[in-house]
């Protein structure tokens, strides 16, 4: 059985703005007095991971040791399945030193068109491995994806990285156009995070 959280304090194992936002609104509920791993000073650990979980479980361990409280963190990232799975784990990577999405949209649309396969529609999903850790080292890691179809150019300003790009299955607004509230009620991190509540914040009776 999962373990509990049963503190006040939480720390937000994220430097990404767009992500530290939406991770905030998900826990706004809950009544938990929220850190940034930022604003304690905490440094980013080099995601070395082979996988979402596994960058994920490394973020929240480095915050949980370092500010000595649970932490959470949120590892994810747009999976193409005609580019082999790509930028998946190196999503935020394929956005270079200055995370410029407006490039990283663009090598998607460009490594789409090289395999020969057209841009439009093409199947993709984002994947959310959410983990929280506690200072004593123990883990509880989640996992929710959203599937749905990439559209060019990018269309909307809201949300962040990919978003513009990325139409959710039943709709025909991006990610980028839709409010927040609409997201939040059926992204991949509000899916692992539906799991992380019931396993972590509710009682068993
Ligand atoms: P990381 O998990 O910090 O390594 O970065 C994940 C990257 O995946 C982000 O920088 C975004 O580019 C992308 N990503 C993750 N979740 C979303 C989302 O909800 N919308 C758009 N892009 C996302």
């Amino acid at each position: 059985m999962a373990r509990k959280f049963s503190g006040d304090r939480l720390v937000i194992a994220s430097h990404n703005a767009g992500k530290v936002r939406e991770m905030i609104e998900l826990m706004a509920p809950f009544g938990v007095e929220v850190h940034t791993a930022e604003a304690l000073g905490l440094a980013e650990p080099e995601e070395t991971g082979t996988t979402f979980r596994a960058n994920g479980e490394l973020k929240a361990r480095a915050s949980a040791l370092g500010a000595k409280l649970p932490a959470f963190a949120d590892d994810s990232g747009l999976v193409v399945p005609a580019l082999n799975g790509d930028p998946g784990i190196y999503s935020a990577r394929w956005a270079g030193e200055t995370r410029d999405f407006g490039i990283a949209m663009n090598l998607v649309e460009d490594a789409l068109k090289k395999t020969g396969a057209s841009p439009e529609d093409a199947n993709a999903y984002f994947v959310s491995a959410l983990c929280l850790c506690w200072p004593d080292g123990h883990v509880e890691n989640f996992e929710g994806e959203v599937h749905g179809t990439l559209s060019f150019p990018p269309r909307g300003d809201n949300g962040f990285g990919y978003d513009p790009i990325f139409v959710p299955d039943g709709y025909n607004v991006t990610f980028g156009e839709m409010p927040a509230v609409e997201k939040h009620a059926l992204s991949h991190r509000a899916r692992a995070f539906e799991k992380l509540v019931a396993a972590c914040f509710q009682s068993d009776g």
